[in-house]
C-alpha cells in the first residue's frame, strides 16, 4: 500500500473510531445529473466485480477512453457465469463446461488488449470491503479491498466514479439436515467443478427452484457424477401463463431445451412439484427425503420417499448484492429481494456511482452483459462532460426490456414452496454461523414478543456470525415469520481487526 493510499484508508478509520461505528455519509452527494468532475487529464473508473456486467462496462468505458480499474475478489475474471477453472490446473478443455464461450472469449481477449495498453488495470484477488464518496476531502471515491485470499491486508484505490458489478449469491431456505458435510449449494457444486475441476460427490441429488438448477443438473451429469434425482418444487405448466414472454425469448427457451436433452441423455430423473424435506446422515449426507406437494405448496403426507446420495447441490433462487451500494447511501428496492434501484442509464440515485448486472436485480447473463454496456457508455460520456446519447445503447436496452421481462417472470413461476417453514422443525439448526436453532427463533416470536429480523437476531444471535446473515437472513425470517427488509451491514466484507489495527494512528 502506498503512503497516501494508507493515509486514506485511515480517514476512514479515524472515522470509524471517532463515530464509534459506520454511518451512512452525512449528506448524499448532489443528485442532479451534471457530469461529475474528474482529476488529472483521464477520467478514471473503479470497477467493483469482473462478471459479465462488469467486464462489459469496463471494456465498454475504456474503447471510450475511460481510465479503468477493475477490481474482483477471485484470481481471474468472468465472474459466476464464466467462471474459470484454476490457472494451476491448466485445463485442456474449459470450454467442455460452459456455454456462450464464443462470448466469453471475446470478453476475454477485448480485457487482454485493454490491459496491455494501460487502459483498465485489472485488480484481482481485491475484495471490496468499503466504498465512500468524497474520498480524504479530495472529491474522488475511495474503494477499500482486502489483498489476496487470506485477506489480511488492504489496499485503496480512487476513481472519480464507480460502477457496482458485484453480481448475486444463492438463497438457501433451511430444512432439516441441510447443515450436513456434503449439503451444498447448487451455484457450489457448479464453482467446484467450473474453477476445481472436481464433483463434489459420486452421487448427487440437485434440488430446490429456479433456473440454475438446470445448468447445475446437466454439469454434474455431463462431468460424471450420478444424477440420482433432479428435484423442482415447481413445475414446467406454471410457465404457460407466461407464453408471450416466453415467445419473445426463443435464445431462452432453447437454452432451457438443451439442458433438458442433456439431463434426457444422462438419464437423471427429473422430478417436478417435489421438495427436498429433510437430508439425513451423521458425519455427511447419505440420502434425502423428497415429497410432493400439493398446488399451495404444502407437503402431500405419505408421498415421502428416500434417495441415496453423498451430495446435495440445493438452491432455492438467487439474492442480489447490495452491501456496497447500501453503505453509499443509494437507493434499494427491498419491498421483496432486495437489488440496488437504478435509471435507465444504470446511474443509482448517488452521483458518480452506477450499478449494473445481478446487484440491480436477478437476471443472468446476458442481460448483465446489456447493462454493463449501458453503463460503460453513460459513465464515458459523463466523465467526457457531454450528455449521453440512449440511442448510443439502443440494441443493449432492448435486450435489456426484453429479459427484465422475461425474469420477472421467471421470479413468479419459481417461487419456493409457499408453505416450506411447515418443514423446519424445532430442532433445525436456521443460523449456522451462531448455531441458532428454529426453536429459538420461534421462542423469540412467541414468547419474548420480537416482531422483526433485527429483534429476533438480538435475542438469539441469528445472523450475528461470519457471514452476517448473507446465508440465513430468508431462512430465519422465514420462520420469526417477519420480513427480510435491508441488512445495513456496515461492510461487505468481515474485515480482520489486524487490517483495521495496522491503518495510520491504529
Ligand atoms: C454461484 C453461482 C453460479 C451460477 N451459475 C450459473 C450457470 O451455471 N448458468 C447460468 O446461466 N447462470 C449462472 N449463474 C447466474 C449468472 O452467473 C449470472 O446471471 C451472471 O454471472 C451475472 O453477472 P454479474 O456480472 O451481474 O455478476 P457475477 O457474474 O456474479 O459477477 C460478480 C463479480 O463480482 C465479484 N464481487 C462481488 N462482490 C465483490 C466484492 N465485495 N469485492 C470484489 N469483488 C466482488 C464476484 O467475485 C464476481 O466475480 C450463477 C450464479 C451464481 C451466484
Amino acid at each position: 500500500m502506498t503512503d497516501s493510499a494508507e493515509g486514506r484508508a485511515g480517514d476512514v478509520v479515524r472515522r470509524l473510531r471517532a463515530g464509534g461505528g459506520w454511518s451512512r455519509p452525512a449528506a448524499k452527494p448532489p443528485t442532479d445529473t451534471a457530469p461529475r468532475p474528474h482529476r488529472g487529464a483521464v477520467a478514471s473508473l473503479a470497477v467493483v466485480g469482473a462478471g459479465p456486467a462488469g467486464l462489459a462496462a469496463a471494456l465498454t468505458a475504456a474503447d471510450q477512453g475511460v481510465r479503468v480499474l477493475l477490481l474482483d475478489s477471485d484470481a481471474q475474471a468472468g465472474g459466476q457465469f464464466y467462471r474459470q477453472p484454476a490457472a494451476p490446473l491448466r485445463a485442456r478443455r474449459p470450454q467442455a463446461l460452459h456455454h456462450a464461450w464464443g462470448t466469453w472469449t471475446k470478453l476475454r481477449d477485448r480485457l487482454a488488449a485493454h490491459v496491455e495498453a494501460g487502459r483498465i488495470s485489472h485488480l484481482a484477488d481485491r475484495h471490496v470491503w468499503f466504498v465512500e464518496w468524497e474520498f480524504g476531502g479530495g472529491g474522488l471515491f475511495g474503494v477499500h479491498a482486502l489483498l489476496g485470499p487470506a485477506q489480511t491486508g488492504s489496499e485503496t484505490v480512487t476513481a472519480d466514479a464507480v460502477l457496482l458489478a458485484t453480481g448475486g449469491y444463492e438463497k438457501v431456505l433451511p430444512f432439516p439436515g441441510w447443515n450436513l458435510p456434503g449439503v451444498l449449494t447448487a451455484g457450489g457444486a457448479q464453482a467446484m467443478l467450473k474453477g476445481g475441476l472436481v464433483l463434489p460427490g459420486r452421487t448427487a441429488v440437485v434440488a430446490g427452484t429456479g433456473p440454475l438448477l438446470m445448468p447445475v443438473a446437466a454439469g454434474l451429469a455431463a462431468a460424471g457424477a450420478d444424477v440420482a434425482a433432479y428435484v423442482e418444487s415447481t413445475h414446467p405448466a406454471d410457465f404457460v401463463r407466461h407464453a408471450a414472454t416466453l415467445a419473445a425469448n426463443p435464445a431462452k427457451v432453447a437454452e432451457a431445451a438443451r439442458y433438458a436433452a442433456q439431463l434426457l441423455r444422462h438419464k437423471v430423473p427429473v422430478t417436478v412439484r417435489h421438495t427436498v424435506v429433510a437430508a439425513h446422515g451423521t458425519d455427511h449426507v447419505e440420502a434425502v427425503t423428497v415429497a410432493a406437494l400439493d398446488t399451495h405448496g404444502r407437503v402431500r403426507p405419505g408421498t415421502e420417499r428416500r434417495i441415496a446420495c453423498d451430495t446435495l447441490a440445493v438452491g432455492h433462487g438467487m439474492l442480489a448484492h447490495t452491501d456496497l451500494a447500501e453503505s453509499l447511501g443509494c437507493a434499494i428496492d427491498a419491498d421483496g429481494d432486495a437489488f440496488v434501484v437504478t435509471d435507465a442509464e444504470q446511474r443509482t440515485d448517488v452521483d458518480g456511482v452506477w450499478a449494473a448486472g445481478e446487484a440491480t436485480g436477478i437476471g443472468g447473463a446476458v442481460l448483465a452483459l446489456a447493462e454493463g454496456e449501458i453503463a460503460g457508455r453513460s459513465i464515458a460520456a459523463r466523465l467526457a462532460g457531454v450528455e449521453p446519447r440512449p440511442a448510443d445503447w439502443a440494441s443493449a436496452a432492448r435486450t435489456r426490456t426484453r429479459l427484465r421481462k422475461f425474469f420477472a417472470a421467471v421470479d413468479v413461476a419459481y417461487a419456493p414452496p409457499a408453505h416450506w417453514v411447515e418443514q423446519v422443525t424445532d430442532d433445525t439448526v436456521v443460523c449456522r454461523c451462531e448455531e441458532v436453532t428454529a426453536a429459538e427463533v420461534r421462542e423469540a416470536v412467541g414468547e419474548l414478543g420480537a416482531t422483526d429480523l433485527r429483534t429476533v437476531k438480538l435475542l438469539t444471535r441469528a445472523g450475528m456470525g461470519w457471514c452476517q446473515g448473507r446465508v440465513c437472513a430468508a431462512g430465519v425470517a422465514g420462520v420469526a415469520g417477519c420480513s427480510v427488509g435491508l441488512a445495513k451491514r456496515p461492510f461487505a466484507r468481515p474485515v480482520p481487526l489486524g487490517v483495521l489495527a495496522e491503518e495510520p494512528g491504529g
